[in-house]
């Protein structure tokens, strides 16, 4: 395997990392917490990064982007996650959903939607699952009924992250009653979350006060060029949705992140009990095996095979090397990650943080439990690319 990203890739790096140290204060733990500065800091970051020409750097050139290369997104991803995602919410309408729309979408969508997402504008958020429809999405019954040229929404989304703070939402709606074919009937609507019959309320987690959301939609109006991709060709702009998500978040440059950033301070190594030295070290390989595994379904993508497979057993070890870590530095500095940021928490808080938001690993963007049978199922299949 070559190990070398190439010469634009860490230029890019460089540059993402400079800008990160100017612009974001240096305690910054994400655009979700009690503090709108928070949020404001992130939103000021995309409209810098969209300045620079590095917010659609993985866009193509006919979108404004940069046509970066996969291995250059991987680096953006890198770079973002490890430090506390400073553009918010905003990756979700610059990962998935500006493409779905470019792959997707009529000429006047593109001209509309895609110019505000790609200036760093607009915050996007996904209405997809229901609280009886997650890991199986295709039995959603939220409907959307034919009314006067367009459509009438009613039915509830759960687990909306953003919602509260989006201008906008992909949501997914059945026209039609569902057939054993579950698949069929699934519409994707893109439309305002001020809308006249959508309710949102903010659902209190341990992810911080604004992320999780439960939204209620009752006879929404929608019309008909509000559909993207057609009548009954939702499932097809989920899938994509969902291949864009399944590479996933690169948890492990913040693993690796905060354990050199523990390492390295005065209480760090030296302090660490003699107990906790071979987890250390056995966390950190786990972390270094994920962030390859992740390398191997990019470098699938890149051969222009597909990396389901792959992704998945990527999002296996990355997402348990997250939970790994978090208990390991949580034992590390004891119940001091407790304190919170402003009463000297070891790293900031960042370690309490990471602890809190590593519990939703393993369910976010499909349960482990689902990313482990689509490995198993392939390998019972003989794929001879399964891991
Ligand atoms: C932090 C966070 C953010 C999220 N953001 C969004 C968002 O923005 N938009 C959105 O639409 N959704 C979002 N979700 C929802 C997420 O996609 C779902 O939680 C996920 O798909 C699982 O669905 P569920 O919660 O209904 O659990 P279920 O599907 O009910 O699963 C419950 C348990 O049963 C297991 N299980 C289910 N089916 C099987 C099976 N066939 N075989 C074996 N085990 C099975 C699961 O693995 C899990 O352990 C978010 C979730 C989290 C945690």
């Amino acid at each position: 395997m070559d190990y070398d990203f190439g010469e634009r890739a860490c230029e890019l790096r460089a540059r993402l990392r400079e800008l990160i140290s100017t612009e974001i204060p240096h305690d910054y733990l994400g655009a979700f917490t009690d503090d709108p500065e928070d949020l404001e800091v992130a939103q000021r970051f995309c409209r810098r990064l969209a300045a620079e020409g590095l917010l659609t750097w993985a866009w193509p050139e006919e979108y404004g982007g940069s046509g970066g290369s996969v291995w250059e997104q991987t680096v953006v991803r890198e770079e973002m996650w490890a430090h506390h995602e400073p553009r918010g919410a905003q990756y979700m309408g610059l990962n998935w959903v500006g493409p779905a729309i470019m792959a997707f979408g009529r000429e006047g969508q593109k001209e509309r939607f895609l110019p505000p997402i790609a200036a760093g504008q607009v915050i996007w958020c996904q209405g997809f699952s229901e609280p009886d429809a997650g890991s199986d999405l295709a039995s959603l019954t939220t409907r959307a009924e034919p009314h006067e040229g367009g459509f009438r929404i009613t039915g509830q989304k759960i687990w909306t992250s953003y919602a509260q703070m989006a201008q906008w939402c992909v949501l997914a709606a059945r026209v039609g009653t569902a057939t054993t074919k579950k698949h069929e009937g699934i519409t994707i609507f893109l439309i305002p979350v001020d809308r006249e019959g959508i309710t949102v309320r903010p659902i209190k987690s341990m992810l911080g006060p604004h992320h999780l959301n439960e939204c209620f939609f009752d006879g929404v109006f929608a019309g008909p060029d509000e559909v993207l991709g057609g009548v009954g060709n939702g499932w097809n702009v989920i899938r994509r949705a969902l291949a864009h998500e399944r590479v996933g978040i690169a948890r492990y440059a913040r693993c690796d992140r905060l354990m050199s950033q523990w390492a390295g301070t005065r209480d760090g190594m030296a302090a660490l009990p003699v107990g906790l030295r071979s987890a250390w070290a056995r966390a950190l390989v786990q972390v270094r095996v994920a962030r390859l595994l992740a390398y191997r379904a990019v470098a699938e993508q890149e051969a222009g095979r597909s990396a389901d497979v792959s992704a998945s057993a990527a999002r296996l070890a990355v997402t348990q090397c997250d939970q790994q870590v978090a208990e390991l530095l949580f034992q590390a500095v004891e119940d001091r990650s407790l304190e919170g940021p402003d009463n000297d928490a070891p790293l900031e808080g960042a370690i309490e943080d990471h602890w809190r938001y590593a519990q939703a690993a393993t369910v976010a963007a499909g349960t482990i439990e689902i990313q482990r049978m689509i490995v198993s199922r392939s390998l019972l299949a003989g794929n001879k690319g399964a891991p």
